[in-house]
């Protein structure tokens, strides 16, 4: 049943069957592995004598009493039902939901989640509902719930309902990790892990639930890695020789002197490439630390030596963005094709693919950027000597095979670039196949960003400030956590604030809606007219978060702050650091909870990454046991920078079975698996 389509669970029909296609689920195996995003905390169930207003917390009862009724005045439908205890009564009130009065009836028992109010008498207000069967847990209640990403139709309970019905095929997935490595790791089983991270019972079974789903993964990772550098070191690259003169001029025309940290790791870059051994060097710098100059100047400089270059960027805006920074470092008489599905040029002039298909065979075009569409089959490159990867580590040794399919051995030099910031050792321990050149600096003259947090009430403060700004002619980034108005969030979505500012606060400003979904092309025209300073502001989700390059954006204004975690936050804030002009970022938060203010204080106080990362370690350390996950480290789901440990576990493990058995041929799950992570990770 494992591998049957999630039309095989009961209630998922082909209609919602496309929804959950959205969110990449197919199978039965893609629902289960798809793990929820956080879990609500209900497991207080308490006395109806013993509420107090404020706590979040659960009640269960008998329904004495139910109806629904128009509110004229607010114009809605209000539901009301009276539940009973052995304690008490409290009132139960649902807005916009009538068919809840027709669910449930009076004599239920029911089991109800949410916040307790006084507003109307003691009352639980728009709560989680359920009711109580003589068998079984309560699902939706009364326990740590699971929230999961939703997609049209899908609603939460229903996904719930799915992945409980699924949990009946758990047993079936295989253990792919060997025998005596779970036996000397004391690693929980897959299958009781699925079980513990979808409906968690208690810390301890969850915490080694969690360890297993890191180790697997850094495993799987240690193992795609090692392969790939014993790959690489029986491969042969192009040697490309670095032309001093051209590097040289190059870099005299740029508008600015290069820092220090771009000087070595233009170097040690160039040299890497005058080996005939393929390189593979991640780069890593803060965000503004200046990374594309690096990659330009070897690109420019293998387009002088007669050879090809392709620039993966993570996203079509930033391809767009890339190729005209691109063009402009190294000048018109480099030829550079933009290659994506909505785009198609040379040099700036729209062109079509199959004329870039042919000058790409033909040697004509020196540097191709473009998403992933790049690896497709039809591509062939012929001189291509150097590939280079923006913001993004989901790119291994497999599908860079694809972009030299046919050509023999020769494979090209790797560059990958990334914001994360990953301390050294750690970054070795993890990318032990690469070489590493960090940017540890900022190119000099930059303002200072000025991180303001508000509490929830200022908002509107905060866009005063901004209507300032942009009166002087300056822009603005708003970002929102949701496109559209979600169901029991106090964040206001993109549609919902666009609307917002453009009645109110920001009226008289040219205001932008920007989000992922979006066609490309629609993207791509909002982000140049933003860029040529046609729109004032974008409202946005994070979509924007990486690497979008706009320097005359000096405010930006993050709501609903505190469901972005730090780094995410920090990524978020680089995009109003790029200008000379004193920047400021607005967090907005919508409840000030747990260690919600700390986290964001910290943004207040520190303008690096690295310190940010850490502090997001240390804080989720203590606080949030069960709580988001936002791994900080871009390919993985569960492991994070602190899992030192475990990280050089894997590390060690996967080069003892690739010692004796480097095919995989006696780990033919574990191959499997492989396999499986592979595909999963390439582009397609
Ligand atoms: P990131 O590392 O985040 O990708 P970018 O490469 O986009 O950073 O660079 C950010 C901005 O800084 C760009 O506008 C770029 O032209 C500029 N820049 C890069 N290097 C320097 C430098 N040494 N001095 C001044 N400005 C620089
Ligand atoms: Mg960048």
């Amino acid at each position: 049943m494992i591998n049957h389509p999630i039309t095989a669970l009961p209630g998922i029909g082909p209609k919602l069957s496309v929804n959950y296609r959205k969110l990449g689920i197919d199978t039965v195996r893609d629902l289960l592995l798809a793990f929820p995003f956080r879990y609500e905390d209900y497991r207080t169930i308490r006395g109806i004598a013993d509420l107090s207003p404020g706590e979040t917390t659960t009640v269960q009862g008998s329904i004495t009493s139910i109806r629904s009724r128009r509110s004229p005045r607010k114009k809605m439908t209000l539901t009301e039902a009276t539940i009973e205890d052995a304690t008490g009564t409290i009132t139960a009130v649902w807005f916009h939901q009538p068919y809840i009065a027709k669910t449930l009836k009076v004599g239920d028992k029911v089991s109800l989640s949410g916040k307790i109010d006084d507003k109307f008498g003691l009352s639980i207000v728009n709560p989680q509902f359920e009711t109580i069967k003589d068998s079984g847990p309560t699902q939706h209640t009364g326990r740590l719930v699971p929230i999961y990403s939703v997609s049209g139709k899908m609603a939460q309970k229903g996904r719930r309902n799915a992945v409980k019905n699924a949990m009946k095929a758990v047993d079936e997935m295989e253990e792919w990790i060997p025998e005596n490595v779970v036996a000397d790791y004391d690693l929980a089983s897959i299958a009781s892990s699925i079980a513990a991270l979808h409906f968690p019972e208690e810390q301890e079974s969850w915490e080694k639930a969690m360890r297993r789903m890191k180790f697997a993964e850094l495993l799987i990772h240690q193992i795609a890695h090692v392969r790939a550098r014993q790959h690489i070191e029986l491969s042969k690259a192009h040697a490309i020789e670095m032309d001093l003169p051209f590097v040289k001029e190059t870099i005299s025309k740029l508008p600015f002197a290069l820092t220090d940290a771009q000087r070595k790791a233009t170097f040690a870059i160039m040299q890497d490439m005058e080996n005939a051994t393929p390189m593979h060097r991640l780069l890593e710098g803060d965000v503004g630390s200046g990374k594309t100059v690096v990659a330009a100047l070897a690109a420019g400089n293998t387009a002088f030596q007669g050879f090809q270059s392709a620039y993966l960027a993570p996203t079509e805006i930033l391809a767009v963005q890339q190729a005209s920074g691109l063009q402009e470092t190294l000048g018109p008489e480099v030829q550079i094709a933009l290659l994506t599905s909505s785009y198609q040029e040379i040099n700036g002039e729209s062109s079509t693919r199959k004329l870039i298909l042919e000058a790409l065979v033909d040697g004509r075009i020196a540097i191709v950027v473009g998403t992933h569409a790049l690896l497709s089959d039809e591509l062939a490159i012929p001189k291509l000597a150097l590939v280079i990867v923006d913001e993004q580590h989901r790119f291994g040794v497999e599908q860079r095979k694809k972009l030299v399919a046919g050509r023999g051995d020769i494979v090209p030099h790797f560059l990958s670039m990334t914001a994360t910031p990953i301390p050294r050792t750690l970054a070795m321990a993890l990318y032990g196949d690469m070489n590493i050149s960090i940017l540890d600096e900022l190119p000099p003259g930059r303002g200072e960003i000025e991180t303001v947090l508000l509490r929830p009430s200022q908002d509107k403060e905060a866009y005063g400030i901004i209507g300032e700004k942009l009166k002087q002619g300056f822009q603005a980034y708003v970002v929102c956590p949701f496109i559209d108005v979600s169901e029991g969030s106090e964040a206001d979505s993109v549609k919902e604030l666009k609307m917002k500012l453009s009645k109110n606060h920001l009226r008289s400003f040219s205001i932008q809606e920007l989000h992922g979904k979006m066609k490309a092309k629609e993207k791509d025209e909002i982000m140049t007219k933003f860029r040529n300073g046609e729109i004032d502001v974008l409202v946005s989700t994070t979509v924007i978060e990486v690497g979008v390059n706009v320097p005359n954006a000096t405010t930006i204004f993050i709501e609903g702050a505190e469901r972005f975690g730090l780094a995410q936050l920090h990524q978020l804030r680089g995009r109003v650091r790029r200008s000379s002009d004193r920047a400021t970022c607005f967090l907005h938060p919508t409840s000030m909870s747990g260690s919600t203010k700390e986290r964001l204080e910290a943004m207040v106080k520190h303008d690096s990454g690295f310190m940010l990362a850490e502090i997001d370690l240390k804080l989720r350390g203590s606080g949030d046991r069960f709580g988001t996950r936002q791994s900080g480290l871009p390919e993985f789901q569960f492991a994070s920078l602190s899992d030192h440990t475990l990280i050089s576990q894997a590390r060690d493990v996967a080069e003892q079975i690739l010692d004796t058995d480097p095919e995989l041929e006696h780990n033919k799950k574990l191959a499997d698996e492989l396999e499986r992570f592979l595909s999963r990770n390439s582009p397609e």
